[in-house]
């Protein structure tokens, strides 16, 4: 469980708790994934997505009336493997007095699951959904089993609905070339903006999961360096249009090689996020703000 504030697309910040839900594991396996980690190997039992959620709200007590919501199961919301369908309305009766509720899926399973969801809450629901690179060779490469149209044809969908959508967009996707990482970082968060994503969070691959390590011994894949995820950042605050840029600072000190400037430029950044206005690149003596 996480309190954190964040903006949004009204400029203004709200505070958000997410939940992180244990349950199912994704029936995806995309090449840079690592999140099966903390999801099991079975279908969710009835009623533990309800008991998970109700604990949390325990733990953390009364809530601004603005709150926002998100519940996170590393998975897919609508998968009913992971959510079982007997337990909706009962999801949906907890999470009601929030103003917005915000979950993942793949933009595969985004269907009549979702509106049946947002009509049963009592805020707005918002579908997150990984777009991770629109490169036209890697995209298909990454295992996720989606296309440039599923990702088209859901945000549709759930526009259609009045469903808002916020979009996941990888720094340093696999066979993605390294040193063209930025640029198409930068270009898959315009994609997601020009078809309404109101949030686009810019996640840096994390290593570590095994096959990014045979992907990155085959000269497939690097992880970005720090400067490299501000650069991912900075150039798609610069984009045109309202949507909230924000880069996802989970693990982020494992990209850093000096630890000389690390503390202000995450600093920095965590204060970007928050305002959406630029700052001035921290020097450093060490690295010169390069590494
Ligand atoms: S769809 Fe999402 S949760 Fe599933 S493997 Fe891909 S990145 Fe991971
Ligand atoms: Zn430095």
């Amino acid at each position: 469980m996480l309190q954190e504030v964040e903006r949004t697309a009204g400029g203004v910040t709200t505070q958000v708790l997410t939940v992180f839900l244990a349950g199912s594991e994704c029936p995806f396996t995309c090449v840079f994934c690592d999140l099966w980690r903390y999801t099991l190997d079975e279908p969710t039992p009835g009623g533990a997505i309800p008991r998970q959620i109700e604990r949390a709200f325990e733990e953390t007590g009364p809530l601004p009336e603005s709150c926002r919501l998100k519940l996170y199961n590393a998975s897919n919301f609508f998968d009913r493997r992971a959510v079982p369908a007997a337990d909706i309305p009962a999801v949906a009766r907890l999470v009601a007095p929030f103003s917005r509720v915000v979950v993942e899926c793949h933009p595969r399973l985004v269907g009549g699951d979702c509106v049946g969801f947002s009509k049963a809450i009592g805020g707005t629901l918002e579908v997150a959904m990984g777009l991770e690179t629109v490169h036209p060779k890697a995209l298909p490469r990454l295992n996720k089993k989606m296309s440039r149209e599923d990702y088209d044809r859901a945000v549709g969908e759930l526009a259609a609905r009045g469903i808002a959508h916020r979009a996941f967009v990888l720094v340093g996707a696999p066979f993605v070339p390294p040193d063209a990482m930025v640029d198409w970082s930068v270009i898959s968060a315009a994609y997601a903006m020009d078809r309404g994503a109101e949030t686009v969070t810019l996640i840096p691959v994390r290593a570590g999961n095994g096959e990014l390590d045979r992907l990155a011994a085959a000269g497939e894949f690097r992880r970005p360096t720090l400067g490299e995820a501000e650069a991912a950042l900075e150039r798609s605050l610069q984009l045109p249009g309202k949507a909230v840029v924000q880069l996802d600072m989970w693990d982020l000190e494992t990209l850093s090689s000096c630890s000389h400037c690390f503390g202000h430029r995450q600093e920095r950044l965590e204060r970007i996020n928050l305002t959406g206005a630029m700052e001035p690149a921290i020097d450093c003596t060490e690295c010169g703000g390069e590494s």
